[in-house]
This record gives structure tokens, sequence and C-alpha cells, in this order.
């Protein structure tokens, strides 16, 4: 218990927050309608009028969006209010394709703040702490999200950005930082300098992480948590809908509370566009109750993930949402078997090595390659050098039995892999080039 932002809200009951959102959907459905023509058009061809939504529970009736209809619609088409009305613009880091642009006015930014604020403080932060930045800034939101609600705690912010890793290490010594946000690899890789540089768990001030942006494992959080001495928690967010703060870990660890009084959550069949029983796997889509310059109606984001509203120890009341698998456009396709990459991850760190790797895909004689290169550690040396015929069979059976197809693993010299310093790159794909 304790640790709230905005108690008020964090804490209010479901059938209060479910009112809430009701009220604030028929404004903003109207709000919409009457300022963006794209999806005025998009709700006149489904015969969707404003006085049509009285609530949630119509919610159904309105039209998807997606990432091709912003692609679309760019850059303006969705811009819901007077371009002089708007304070900032942020974008995509375009993993998937072209970027899109998102439009903010001060109030958008304010409330995409609180957010981040709601989730520093869930993990027991306060004016007291050091909070050290390395998302990356400009664009990507992940920089400017977490500094603008670490501003909002009060805590003294380090403003980082990603990358010289030696210059983080120094801050991080000098200054005492006690909040770390970044990537999860990112904090993988400056975990792994800290202790290339000699420093034990004990040393290192962090009490916490904030890690988000990508796909990540629970293997990859123990791991974490284990070389800096802290609690990982994980944070989720995207673009299109503020930034990172959509929703946040607590100090339960199982799952992120989505800020219900902004962003309205449902999971649909990516097939077939039906809405999910919370506790199935299902795409996730969300609509923007109070954005006022972007206000995305139903948009279908393409991650997979679970809902469910379990009561939470921390008190909050918020519905959860479970660690994303990855986007359904993450997921590959290899001799016709679906495979996530995090589900590698899962088998590499239960098997004692880092969370370096890369898989390579590509083509031979119609058929799928399909190779995963692996970082041993120089602790592993010796070991490997003798045994490394065997110690390869034995992770690429562990990878079968998990994907049930059988990769051909490389166990590589450690340093090998390029470190990311922002969302790590997991794959190459070579097959699309023939
Ligand atoms: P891009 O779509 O170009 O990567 P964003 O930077 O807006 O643009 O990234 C948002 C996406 O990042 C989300 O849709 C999701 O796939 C992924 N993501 C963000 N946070 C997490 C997280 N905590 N766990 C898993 N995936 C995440
Ligand atoms: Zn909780």
């Amino acid at each position: 218990m304790g640790n709230y932002y905005q108690e008020e809200f964090e804490t209010m009951p479901v059938e209060e927050i479910k009112k809430l959102q009701s009220e604030k959907l028929v404004k903003q459905v109207k709000h919409v309608y009457d300022n963006v023509e794209y999806y005025r058009n998009m709700m006149d061809e489904k015969g969707v009028k404003p006085e049509d939504i009285h609530g949630i529970e119509d919610l159904h009736k309105l039209p998807f969006l997606s990432k091709a209809d912003l692609r679309e619609a760019y850059p303006k088409g969705l811009l819901a209010v007077p371009q002089d009305d708007v304070v900032r613009i942020q974008s995509t880091s375009g993993t998937t394709g072209k970027r899109v642009i998102a439009y903010y006015t001060q109030h958008d930014v304010d409330l995409w703040e609180e957010c981040c604020a709601r989730a520093i403080v869930a993990v027991g932060g306060t004016k007291e702490d050091v909070c050290q930045v390395c998302y990356g800034y400009g664009l990507f939101t992940g920089g400017p999200g977490l500094n603008g609600g670490s501003h909002k705690v009060g805590c003294m912010t380090l403003p980082m950005s990603s990358g010289n890793t030696e210059r983080q290490i120094q801050f991080m010594m000098d200054l005492q930082s006690t909040i770390l946000c970044c990537t999860p690899s990112y904090a993988a890789y400056i975990g792994e300098t800290l202790k290339e540089q000699g420093y034990k768990p004990e040393d290192i001030p962090l009490k916490a992480g904030i890690f988000g942006a990508e796909p990540w494992t629970e293997e990859m959080r123990h791991s974490i948590e284990e070389t800096m001495g802290i609690k990982a928690y994980d944070i989720y967010g995207l673009t299109e809908i503020s930034g990172p703060g959509v929703s946040f870990e607590c100090q339960e660890q199982t799952g992120m509370h989505i800020n219900e009084d902004h962003f309205l959550a449902e999971t649909i069949d990516p097939d077939t566009g039906e809405v999910l029983p919370e506790g199935s796997v299902g795409e996730l889509v969300f609509t923007c109750l109070d954005k006022e310059a972007f206000p995305m109606l139903r948009y279908r984001t393409r991650d997979l993930c679970i809902l469910s509203r379990e009561k939470c120890s921390c008190g909050r009341t918020f519905i959860k949402m479970k660690k994303p698998q990855g986007r359904s456009d993450d997921m590959l396709i290899i001799r016709g078997v679906n495979v996530f990459p995090s589900q590698i991850e899962t088998v590499l760190l239960k098997e004692g090595y880092t969370p370096n790797y890369q898989i390579v895909l590509d083509r031979e004689n119609n058929t799928d390659t399909f190779d995963v290169y692996v970082e041993y550690t120089p602790e592993d040396g010796d070991d490997v050098v003798k045994n490394i015929t065997a110690r390869e069979k034995k992770l690429q059976e562990r990878m079968k039995t998990m994907l049930g197809i059988n990769p051909k693993v490389h166990l590589a010299e450690p340093k090998s892999i390029t470190r990311s310093e922002g969302k790590a790159v997991r794959v190459i794909d070579r097959r699309k080039l023939h």
C-alpha cells in the first residue's frame, strides 16, 4: 500500500473508473468526429454517429485505427486541434517501417508526464531520488517521457540520453543515482560494463530500474536484478498513444497497471477483430480518453498480451496487462512455425548464458535457415573451447523443445555481438532479399 502519485485515480473503485471512462469517451468521440475528417469518414462508412456512443459499452461500434491509417494520414491527417495549439511532436522509433508522428498540446504533455510520474512513484521514487534517464532523447518518446515524469516527482533528473556507457557509469557513481530508466537491453549492457569495471551489486547506488520500450523476459529481469542489486520494473507505452507510461509495474511485479483513467484497453482477435474476454491472449487496442491533439480511438497496437483485473496488493484498481510477448510483427515464421525471439532469450538465460544473442534467417534451396549466435562469457572461456560442440548441441536441444524446430546454434566469442543502447536488434532476416 502507499506510493501513489495520484491516489484518487490510481485507487478509484472499478465501477467509478468505468463511469469516468464512459463520460470521457462520449466527449472524445464527439471531439474526434468534429475535428478529424479521416476518422469521421471511417465512422460514416461504418454508419456510426457520435450520438450512438453512450458509454464504454458502445465502444465496439467504433472502427479500428491501424498503423496503416497513420501512415496514410501522415503527416497531419489525424491532428484534432489547430496546429497553433500543438506544443510538441514525437515520432516512433520506426522499428517496423515508416515513422509516424504524434502531436501533443500542453495538456497532452502534462497528462503523459503524469503517467510517467505514477510509474516512478510506484517503484518507490520520491523527490529524494536521483533519476538517471538513459532512454534516447529527441523524437523517441522514452527520454522526454521519463524526464518529464521525473521532474513531476521532483527527483534530481539526469538527462543522460542513451550511449556513452563509461560516462553513464561515472555519473551514476559520482551523483549516486538511485533510479535508472532505459531499455532492458541497455540496462543489461550497463550492468555488464559495471561488472567488468569490478563493481559488485553492493557498490551500485541504484535501488530500482524502470525498463521498457521493447519486449524482455522474466529471466532477463532476474539477470539484471542480480547484476545490479536492484528491483527491475517494466513500463510500457507507444508513441501513438502518448509514449512510455501507458502502463507501469507496481512493486508486486506481476504485470503493468494501465492508466485507465486516460486509456481504455481492449484485447481483440487479430484475425477477426472480435473483442476477447479478459484473460485471453489477444491484440491490445487502446482508446485515448482525454488526449486533445492526437486522440486515437480503438488503435490496434499489434502487441499481443493478456488483460487481467485481479486484485493487486499495491491497492491500485487499474486493470493489468501481462508483459507483451512481442508484437504480431515481431513474430517470426520459420519453416511454418511461429517463433518469438523472447522464447530464445528465455532458453539462453535459463541455461546460464547472457542476453547477448542474434537470430539470422536466410533461405537455401527453398528452405529457411535458422541460426542463433550466442555469446559465451569470459568465465566460460576454457570450458567452451573444450566442449564447444557439446554445448552448442545442448542449447540446440533446449531450443528445439521450446520452439518445436531446430535452430543451428553457434557459440560466439565474448563481445562479438553488438550491444544495444536503445531497442535491441535481435533478428537479421535475409529471407526478404530473395
Ligand atoms: P516503434 O513502433 O517504432 O517501435 P515506439 O517507440 O512507439 O515505436 O514503440 C512502441 C512499441 O514498443 C510498442 O508497441 C511495443 O511493441 C514495444 N514496447 C514498449 N514497451 C514495451 C514493454 N514494456 N514490453 C514489450 N514491448 C514494449
Ligand atoms: Zn499493483
